[in-house]
């Protein structure tokens, strides 16, 4: 029988990586909490209606990508393939409407999208989610804006790239989309397949085409920016001045529309050129209509997803630090069987005392004992020997200098943590 492996798309995060996503989540999590943003956990699957009304049902997302499944009472579910919508559903179910407004909340975890795998592009991936629920204060938008990239400044990285646009409202989305129709009528044969599709049923998204015949047949089409109502226009006016207000380098790109249907007024997302074709770290935006569209009440948000993988290929695309990794304290070494209890003893003193701490289970001699402890990136051994134990004392060897010291029973612990070589 052949072993199995993974489905694919999917990724073990090995113990290798997995310290550099601790560090990407400990960041997010400070930074969150520096802006006033609540974690939340959420299910990772959901009614399928609140991805298919939410989301929208003309969006890759919907049309190609979840995965839906029966569960076994016939109920329709899905594996979420991002956060807002069950942000909005919980904000909802849970009359967050009734604290404060706006309510600010955060998330982080995997997703799922039937995708083609590729570099920075999964079938599960994580990411961490903002949300601002029940403001439309053009303000909200430029804090998420401003969150962002906050995270990814006190994360090391540079050389990023951060566009907005607005995309308008349902009063001026269709007198866009007419113009647009108008202006592209004429050469909808010239189109890539797929945008002919969208021609009538989402023409939007053939702005932010990447075939190369679109986007010729494209330049010069009306953008959303020139037919933007007055509030939509004002608003937009006021995220351009909030973004100067805190200094935020962004540029407009008139072509950015997003792959989800219920952006509104500002949409934006965050480019690395490090990333090759999967360049987009962070996208999010404005969706004041996502709770109607899955039978709440009216309820402006704004927000925005980064995906962890993408961050973290960034970082090392980029040389940042990801902190020190967490290796082991020490390691105690036992000389000899019939003083194994001595030794166990200690360990176990060392770990309650904070200390990380290890010791060979597979019957090493004391010299390969000695050498797995280097090679384990311990800061120092701790040799409990028939001597040690008649003299109640520990050797203490530091791993990186060599040096080797007598240490009474009791201050073995005291000794690593005043050392300077602690590393957790
Ligand atoms: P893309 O254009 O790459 O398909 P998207 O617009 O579908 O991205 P969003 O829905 O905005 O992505 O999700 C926010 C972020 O989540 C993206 O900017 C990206 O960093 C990450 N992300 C999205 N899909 C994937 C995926 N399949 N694998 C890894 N990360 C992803
Ligand atoms: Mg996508």
């Amino acid at each position: 029988m052949s072993s199995i492996s993974a489905p694919r798309g999917v990724r073990d995060i090995l113990p290798d990586e997995s310290w550099k996503w601790e560090h990407v989540l400990d960041v997010t999590a400070r930074t969150a909490k520096d802006f006033g943003y609540r974690e939340i956990h959420l299910p990772v699957f959901e009614h399928t209606e609140l991805f298919s009304r939410g989301v929208g049902e003309t969006t890759d997302v919907v049309e190609k990508e979840m995965y839906t499944f029966e569960d076994r009472a016939g109920r329709s579910l899905t594996l979420r393939p991002e956060l807002s919508a069950s942000m909005v559903r919980s904000y909802l179910e849970n009359r967050m409407d009734k604290l404060h407004q706006p309510v600010k909340l955060w998330s982080a975890g995997p997703m799922f999208r039937y995708e083609r795998p590729q570099k920075g592009r999964y079938r599960q991936f994580w990411q961490i989610d903002f949300e601002a629920m029940g403001s439309q204060d053009p303000y909200v938008d430029v804090e998420t804006i401003a969150l962002s990239l906050e995270i990814f400044k006190r994360l090391g990285l540079s050389r990023l790239e951060v566009v907005v646009n607005s995309v308008g409202c349902p009063v001026c989305r269709p007198v866009h989309r007419e113009a647009l129709q108008d202006f592209l009528r004429p050469r909808l044969n010239d189109l890539c397949e797929t945008c002919q599709t969208r021609f009538d049923r989402n023409p939007l998204r053939i702005l932010d085409c990447k075939n190369p015949a679109c986007r010729e047949i494209t330049d010069g089409a009306p953008d959303t920016i020139s037919c933007l109502c007055d509030e939509c226009s004002s608003h937009f006016s006021e995220v351009r001045k909030g973004l100067d207000t805190i200094g935020a380098a962004v540029s407009i790109d008139k072509r950015l529309v997003r792959g989800l249907d219920y952006y509104t007024k500002t949409a934006y997302e965050v480019l690395s050129g490090d990333l090759g074709a999967q360049n987009a770290v962070c996208g999010g935006g404005r969706y004041d209509n996502l709770a109607e569209s899955i039978g709440g009440p009216h309820t402006p948000g704004v927000g925005f997803a980064a995906g962890v993988e993408r961050i973290v290929l960034t970082m090392e695309q980029q040389g940042c630090s990801f902190g020190r990794q967490p290796l082991l304290d020490a390691f105690v070494v036992c000389s000899e069987e019939g003083i194994r209890d001595e030794a166990f003893k200690l360990l176990y003193e060392l770990r309650s005392a904070g200390i990380a701490a290890d010791i060979d289970y597979s019957g090493r001699s004391f010299k390969a004992q000695f050498k797995f402890a280097g090679g384990s990136g311990a800061s120092f051994a701790c040799v409990v020997g028939p001597e040690e134990v008649s003299s109640g004392s520990v050797t203490v060897k530091d791993l990186q200098s060599g040096e080797q010291r007598q240490v009474a029973r009791g201050d073995v612990a005291s000794a690593i943590m005043t050392s300077g070589h602690k590393n957790g």
